[in-house]
């Protein structure tokens, strides 16, 4: 269940020394020896870890903003790797698959920070090869599961195109399971996966608490973290391009007609590409001016009580007050 950390339950926070282990084979964490120990406490303590989630960058930067979330993530590697269940398709290469759960654990772990215990998820990685053992096995599950999402006639999953050498992921939820349906090509040369698994990671958190009271928050959040923490990712000026290029014409739009779309809501209408783009550009308004667990606690709470009602017991000012805020600053970001 989605749940707002207050300080004093901040769930996971963490690390080797408390214990807060994902992985159930892991052994008791009290370090072996004297170095040992030595080592784990000059990682992080919890101290440095609650005030790297509860505190500002240094400065209103995109520099700043970039170096407090790779310090958050950094912070983030001292944990267990984050377990990931699944089930393997029959042609799947187990190699090849092990090394994209790999990255996908690496990628969930800055989220136990924010209480992120287990993915709520079934997976199944598959190769290109295993379409009709899929549709068999999800069908065996789920007498309704859609499986036209994956169309072997166009050999696409979800909007992706499958070959040997890919990596697709398509989630679904139906009858309140959440589905993951990944193929790793049987020649994937792990091209691309840094900022996919960065990217999914975001909506595999999302999933557990909430994906926000906004279009543009679920989207935007991935894609923040896939730009700000992997360099293989698209550039911030290819992504402000883009939405430059809208066929809305969003960048065109005078500050307070753009005001209006986001206090009504309607900013991500007619452009599905405006979610990522300009939700990109509100994750770091939100990311510059609130700590990070604050905004996850506005997302969680936005969630389910709406986006004023959140803004006001989460960030202590009126939602009209942040949506000023907001627009003023993609307004001056996107000229
Ligand atoms: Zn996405």
């Amino acid at each position: 269940m989605p749940k707002l950390l207050k300080l004093s339950i901040a769930a996971c926070t963490v690390i080797l020394l408390s214990g807060c282990s994902i992985s159930p084979d892991s052994t008791n964490s009290t370090p072996a020896s004297p170095e040992a120990s030595e080592e784990a406490i000059v990682e992080l303590t919890q101290e440095q870890i609650t005030e790297l989630i509860t505190s500002l960058p240094e400065g209103k930067t995109l520099e700043a903003l970039k170096a407090h979330y790779i310090a958050i993530d950094e912070a983030a590697k001292q944990l267990e790797p984050f377990e990931i269940e699944y089930t393997l398709g029959p042609t799947a290469d187990p190699a090849r698959v092990e090394k994209v759960v790999n990255q996908f654990s690496e990628k969930l772990k800055m989220y136990q920070f924010l209480g992120l215990e287990s993915l709520n998820q079934d997976w199944v990685l598959a190769s290109e090869k295993d379409y009709q053992w899929w549709v068999d096995f999800r069908s065996a599950q789920d007498p309704s599961f859609p499986v036209e999402m994956w169309n072997e006639e166009k050999n696409e999953l979800g909007h992706c195109r499958l070959r040997a050498d890919i990596f697709c992921g398509a989630g679904n939820t139906l009858n309140g399971k959440n589905y993951q349906n990944n193929v790793v090509g049987t020649a994937f040369t792990n091209r691309g996966i840094d900022y996919v698994s960065r990217h999914e990671a975001a909506h595999f958190y999302q999933a557990v608490f909430g994906y926000g009271g906004r279009c543009w928050m679920a989207e935007g959040q991935a894609t923040f973290f896939e730009t700000y923490l992997e360099s293989s990712s698209r550039y911030r000026d290819e992504i402000i391009s883009e939405l430059r290029a809208s066929k809305t014409d969003v960048a065109k739009l005078s500050e307070s007609e753009l005001l209006g779309l986001l206090t009504s809501d309607q900013i991500c209408q007619g452009d599905s590409n405006i979610a990522y783009n300009l939700g990109m550009l509100g994750y770091e308004y939100l990311y510059m001016n609130f700590s990070f667990l604050d905004v996850h606690n506005l997302q969680v709470l936005s969630s389910t009580e709406g986006w004023d009602e959140a803004v006001s017991k989460v960030l202590g000012i009126e939602a009209s007050e942040l949506n000023a805020a907001l627009a003023a600053y993609i307004f001056a970001e996107t000229r």
